[in-house]
């Protein structure tokens, strides 16, 4: 219990004076099916990144025992609605915390589909400011043809309960609405890199790779 104890302050301590690096963000965006979260996972192999995926952080809240929020998840999400920031950014906030708690080297995160809306945007900002950097926000563009069509081929095995049709052309909405805005923002303070994701796995990747070395 003590050195339980002992060993909360250490680090409580070492936060305190800085050895700890603030987290470092990487938004990535784009539509439904463009492949943020293959893409992501690409990355971790290559870079030192951790992948954070706010759909699935909330889709392991909804199947978590005990959850308050399980239903108010679940229908949210086959709605193609965007949840309160409020569930959303505690989830992400703990997982940054975990992971650089466990490891604290790893302190570069993706941040995979958020922020979504302008109330993602805002609870990020009161929770997060000063707390993280965004060094950018990495963009999947894919016209909504094939994004549908991707997520119909996923919707075959992924078990999800939004890759059909009717779920899909309401996410289709959400993101023209509510997350374009979002990427334009980011696009007129120059923190935008775009990359094509309509075309092969290992050609968008080739994009990211280059985005990445020059990044850093
Ligand atoms: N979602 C949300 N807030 C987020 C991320 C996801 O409410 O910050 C919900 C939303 O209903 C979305 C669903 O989770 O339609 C699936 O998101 P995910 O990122 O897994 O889908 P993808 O875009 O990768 O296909
Ligand atoms: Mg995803």
């Amino acid at each position: 219990m003590v050195f339980r104890f002992l060993g909360t302050l250490s680090q409580k301590l070492l936060y305190g004076v800085g050895v700890t690096m603030k987290p470092q963000v990487v938004f990535v965006l784009g539509g439904p099916g463009a492949g943020k979260g293959t893409q992501c996972s690409r990355i971790v192999e290559n870079y030192n990144y951790t992948h954070l995926s706010a759909g699935d952080l909330l889709r392991a809240e909804r199947a978590r025992e005990g959850s308050e929020f399980g239903l108010l998840i679940d229908s949210y999400i086959k709605e193609g609605k965007i949840v309160p920031v409020e569930i959303t950014i505690n989830l992400l906030r703990k997982a940054m915390e975990e992971t650089i708690q466990t490891d604290e080297k790893k302190f570069r995160f993706l941040v995979d589909g958020f922020p979504r809306n302008e109330d993602n945007l805002q609870g990020w900002t009161t929770v997060m400011d000063g707390k993280a950097d965004v060094k950018f926000v990495l963009f999947f563009d894919c016209s909504n043809e094939v994004c549908i069509l991707r997520c119909l081929e996923r919707g075959k095995s992924s078990g999800r309960t939004d890759d059909n049709r009717e779920s899909l052309e309401k996410r289709i909405q959400t993101y023209l609405q509510s997350t374009r805005p979002i990427i334009d923002q980011y696009e007129k303070q120059g923190k935008v890199r775009t990359v094509d994701a309509s075309r092969s796995l290992d050609e968008v990747f080739a994009d990211v790779k280059a985005i990445l070395d020059k990044e850093g």
